[in-house]
């Protein structure tokens, strides 16, 4: 047929807004719209320190695309994709092959290791459903071995690498849940040692100082052990080896030191910085008018030619953009140019407690935790609607 086809690679933030605008916006017959994501779930990232540290179940950061699209509107295909090739046209999958008109790239982030040697072996990451229920089996299980062998207090000893948001939000979590698995496994708590080490002289550099400071005393009281301007060199089954060669042994190290795009766009030959691909102001990739790559597989600058951080909002607001600019693309209208709103940026320090900055405001502690929980409602209500907020909202 003559119906233009458009594949969306990835159902994450940036995928599912592609593909719920898409939606709303076609007339009957206009184009084939495929989703394809290696889950028939999509993950809801930006709520997966919890449930990595034990504080939440996986299911209240899950929720099924069936659930969210139309599925007589959108093809729906559960697969992984292996590799995507622009001279034809097509993506191949792990058990099949798609061919597009129009394709969108929204594989989401990989954990950035920087070359340090041990680190992809032997660090977990926060990244899916799959790692947050590793990272949670895995430190209720230390504790358990511990108490076969009580002089192994490096069983009890947990390294978070990197203090950005995502460092800084899971140990709040893991922080809350320790006193917990210590009563649990009657274990004395001063055994316990959390460390968030991070190689910047700040923590969450370039984030409000008073603000920095507010989180980290928190934290500090909640017995986060913080090495600040400290990096971790190597990481081996025994631990990791930090600063000038200082040893640190543990048996739980779970790197949150940043994020690179996904490997198949750079085997795909496009070119990239991290694995990221700078695109032009309408979403698309360097000489290929067909293809958009939003979310953490984008690269764009603002003003000062800084690039703008891979974050879940950026992601959702260029799915809107995207799914505007393949319906005019289609009806041979203008396209729009991306203009991010950044509305600001708000963290979780465990229960009751955050730090943010929104509508040019500072907000810390409880009021900060509550603007946090909003936040959270407010993307189940533009995903799902009421129905989802009242099934997966938390709020209290
Ligand atoms: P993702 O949301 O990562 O989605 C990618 C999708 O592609 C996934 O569904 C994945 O399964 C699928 N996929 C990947 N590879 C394949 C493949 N080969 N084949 C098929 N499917 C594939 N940002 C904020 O703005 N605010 C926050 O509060 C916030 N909190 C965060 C907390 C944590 C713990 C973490 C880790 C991140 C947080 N972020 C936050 C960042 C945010 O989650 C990401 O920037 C955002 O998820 C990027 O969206 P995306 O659409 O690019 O990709
Ligand atoms: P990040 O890149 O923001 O932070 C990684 C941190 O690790 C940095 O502070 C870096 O200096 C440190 N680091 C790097 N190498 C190191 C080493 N060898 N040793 C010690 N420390 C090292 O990554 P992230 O925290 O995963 O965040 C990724 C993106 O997701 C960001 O854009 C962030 O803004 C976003 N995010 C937002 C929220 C929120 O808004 N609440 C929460 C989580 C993540």
């Amino acid at each position: 047929s003559n119906i233009p086809k458009i594949v969306i690679l990835g159902a994450g933030y940036g995928g599912i807004l592609t593909a719920l605008k898409l939606q709303k916006q076609l007339n009957y017959n206009e184009a084939d719209v495929t989703l394809v994501n290696k889950h028939d779930y999509h993950y809801i990232t930006t709520h997966l320190h919890m449930p990595a540290a034990g504080t939440d179940n996986p299911e209240n950061a899950r929720v099924n695309i069936s659930k969210l699209i139309d599925e007589f509107k959108i093809d729906f295909v559960k697969s992984t994709v292996v590799q995507i090739r622009t001279q034809d046209k097509k993506v191949i999958l792990e058990d099949g092959t798609l061919s597009y008109d129009y394709l969108v790239i929204g594989l989401g982030g990989e954990p950035e290791t920087f070359g340090i040697p041990g680190l992809a072996e032997h660090a977990m990451s926060i990244r899916s459903i799959n790692s947050v229920r590793l990272i949670r089996e895995h430190i209720e299980y230390q504790f358990a071995r511990y108490k076969r062998e009580p002089h192994r207090t490096d069983y009890l000893t947990f390294v978070v690498g990197g203090a950005g948001f995502t460092g800084i939000e899971f140990v709040g979590e893991l922080a809350d849940r320790i006193p917990q698995l210590c009563r649990a496994f009657d274990v004395d708590r001063s055994l316990v040692k959390l460390y968030n080490i991070e190689a910047a002289p700040s923590a969450l550099p370039g984030f409000d100082p008073e603000l920095v400071q507010y989180g980290m005393d928190v934290l500090t009281k909640k017995g986060v052990i913080f090495r600040i301007g400290t990096a971790i060199k190597e990481c081996s089954p025994d631990g990791v080896i930090v600063g000038d060669g200082e040893e640190i042994r543990s048996k739980t190290v779970i790197w949150t030191g940043g994020i690179r795009g996904s490997r198949l766009i750079e085997e795909a030959g496009f070119e990239t910085m991290r694995g990221r691909v700078k695109v032009d102001d309408y979403l698309r990739a360097p000489s290929h008018e067909n293809i958009y790559i939003i979310g953490d597989n984008s690269l764009m600058f603002n003003e000062e030619g800084r690039p703008y951080p891979p974050t879940a909002q950026i992601a959702m607001q260029q799915g809107v953009t995207c799914a505007h600019n393949l319906v005019a693309a289609i009806r041979s209208q203008p396209l729009k140019t991306f203009a991010f709103s950044n509305k600001g940026t708000v963290a979780s320090l465990g229960k009751g407690e955050g730090i943010g900055v929104a509508f040019g405001k500072k907000y810390l502690g409880r009021k900060a935790a509550w603007l946090k929980k909003l936040i959270d409602l407010r993307y189940l209500f533009i995903i799902g609607g009421i129905p989802l907020v009242l099934r997966k909202g938390k709020f209290f």
